[in-house]
């Protein structure tokens, strides 16, 4: 019997059992085949390794082979269907949460962003809704996890896609690592210590409930009533549900595009319609996050920013893609063939284009490296497998929380007060590259005055800018790879000591002051005695002395003095 004529019997057998969804990978990228799964309405067509991958109806599949378009089933409706059960249930999370923060009161903090949707119809009186009355709860992992320090924050998002549960299980497992490993493993302690991690591992619950609960596979939306009847309606394919708004595309950067109701796409009335984006959004505006990783599935791949342009880079661009590249050489490569090495690393709109996406969002309006890891090569693989890929998936995870701590320029800006300020922060070599998309600069935070620029090892120029001031300049910014580098800037009138001693000795110049109880001070420098001074990072302060090797024609120097914190 010859391959076709199996394929054949055994759909003839399937579509006797009931029309079901399948993920379907066609080894072809004609654009024909493209245009025939956007007319059918497939979804997620996405096109990599030389083929296109989309979910559509198994009634479709006669067209492929009455064409001999080779394909293959990579999963479908009723696997998952049998899996499912393995997956955690909501109160299953919540009470694993609740556990690890009463265990451990000393690193973590447990608490809810907010009610999802279908608790707020709930509550104002929709009755249908009563088993909807969810939390997003979020986990905060730091020493004095009560207080706000001026340490760099960091998310971990799972369950923004509720078909897509490998995502929730994943992100669980990286929080449980962290946790259990805490005070044992030298990295995981300075992690915990040393930075704020955020753990949101189920962002859409309303969503999960219609699929883990309900049976709904398709449904990877929230369950906004779109059709104002006042019942949760779940997405079965062949309508594609005409409840709820995809949290992925409701974020308010490049909104739009999506205005279908029935799409699993559909992107809401307007941007941050959906309390489970606003909150996330709240919570990301109100500290300084430097990164963050939402897990989807699946296509195995690391994704950076941007996703809404096929032909722009971010500023970042290859700053991420090293990080992405890193990452994804820790992950093995699985499919029912075999393991190769590594996942996929792409700039996402290579990948999907997608606008209003947290990535995009993420990246312009917060300059976060807003990554999107999509996990394994199906949504909902057996529970054998999703231990295996939870595993699979840590050491990525880690690279990326470890990223910050090095190759990375931080300091915090104040004002001649020595209040934090909210600058802008610009680095040549990055931020004035032709062709770049326009996105918003690198700012400091209100709390701290705190940035933090995540480079390449190299040399650069800094210009730090506050309305109403001069720029600051700081040329020579050395960034290494292992460890950060720290340069903080005060803003304001510049007051100079007036008597300075120097003294040149051999190829080294130390300056020596009357140290003046209240005051910092910070050392200029020029090679000309009247043109202008910048803040010289080269030499080593002590008290009221300054010392460095001269490397190059700089002779002139000033010492600036700051009133202390
Ligand atoms: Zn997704």
């Amino acid at each position: 019997m010859n391959k076709h004529l199996i394929i054949t019997l055994l759909l003839l057998f399937l579509s006797v059992l009931s029309a079901e969804i399948m993920q379907i990978r066609i080894n072809d990228q004609n654009k024909d085949i493209i245009n025939w799964l956007k007319k059918i309405e497939a979804t997620e067509i996405r096109s990599f390794e030389n083929g296109i991958e989309a979910y559509m109806d198994d009634e479709y599949l006669d067209y492929l082979n009455d064409n001999n378009i080779p394909f293959s089933i990579i999963s479908t409706e009723s696997e998952w269907q049998r899996n499912i059960g393995d997956y955690s249930t909501y109160d299953q999370i919540v009470t694993e949460l609740n556990d690890i923060a009463a265990a451990n009161p000393d690193f973590i903090e447990l608490f809810s962003l907010g009610t999802t949707l279908g608790h707020q119809y709930y509550d104002t009186g929709y009755v249908n809704y009563e088993d909807f009355q969810y939390d997003i709860w979020c986990v905060k992992l730091s020493d004095n996890p009560q207080i706000n320090e001026d340490e760099p924050n960091t998310f971990m998002v799972g369950g923004i896609h509720s078909n897509e549960p490998t995502s929730i299980e994943v992100d669980m497992h990286i929080l449980l690592h962290l946790v259990n490993n805490y005070g044992v493993d030298s990295l995981v302690t300075k992690l915990i210590n040393e930075s704020q991690i955020w753990f949101i591992p189920l962002m859409n619950p309303d969503g999960y409930r219609m699929v883990r609960d309900l049976g709904y596979m398709g449904h990877r939306k929230n369950i906004r009533d779109n059709n104002g009847n006042g019942v949760p309606d779940g997405a079965v394919y062949e309508s594609y549900g005409i409840d709820g708004v995809d949290l992925n595309r409701n974020f308010g950067y490049t909104y739009g595009g999506n205005p279908n109701t029935w799409s699993p796409a559909y992107n809401g009335t307007n941007a941050w319609s959906e309390p489970e984006v606003v909150n996330i959004r709240d919570l990301l505006r109100s500290h300084k996050f430097w990164g963050g990783i939402t897990y989807h599935s699946t296509r195995q791949s690391v994704l950076y920013p941007l996703g809404n342009y096929s032909s722009a880079m971010a500023y970042d661009h290859y700053i991420m893609q090293d990080l992405a590249e890193d990452m994804a050489n820790t992950i093995p490569r699985r499919n029912s063939s075999g393991i190769q090495t590594g996942y996929y690393n792409f700039e996402q709109a290579n990948c999907l284009v997608a606008s209003g996406t947290m990535g995009d969002w993420g990246y312009c309006e917060l300059r976060l490296f807003s990554f999107t890891l999509e996990l394994c090569w199906t949504d909902i693989p057996p529970a054998n497998l999703l231990q295996v890929l939870c595993e699979d998936n840590l050491e990525a995870a880690l690279i990326f929380l470890d990223r910050v701590h090095h190759s990375t320029v931080t300091g915090n800006i104040t004002d001649e007060t020595r209040s934090p300020v909210v600058a802008e922060i610009y680095v040549q070599e990055i931020d004035f590259e032709a062709g770049m998309t326009s996105v918003e600069p690198v700012r400091s935070d209100s709390t701290f005055g705190r940035y933090y620029r995540v480079l390449l090892p190299g040399t650069y120029t800094f210009t730090f800018s506050l309305e109403g001031y001069d720029d600051i300049v700081v040329e020579d910014v050395v960034v290494n790879d292992s460890t950060q580098t720290e340069l903080n800037i005060t803003f304001g009138s510049l007051t100079f000591v007036e008597d300075v001693s120097i003294s040149f000795t051999g190829n080294s110049v130390e300056l020596s002051w009357q140290l003046e109880e209240g005051f910092d001070y910070e050392v200029y420098s020029s090679d000309l005695p009247y043109s202008e001074f910048q803040l010289d990072l080269d030499g080593i302060l002590e008290g009221n002395s300054w010392q460095k090797t001269i490397s190059e024609a700089r002779e002139f120097y000033k010492v600036r003095k700051i009133p202390s914190f």
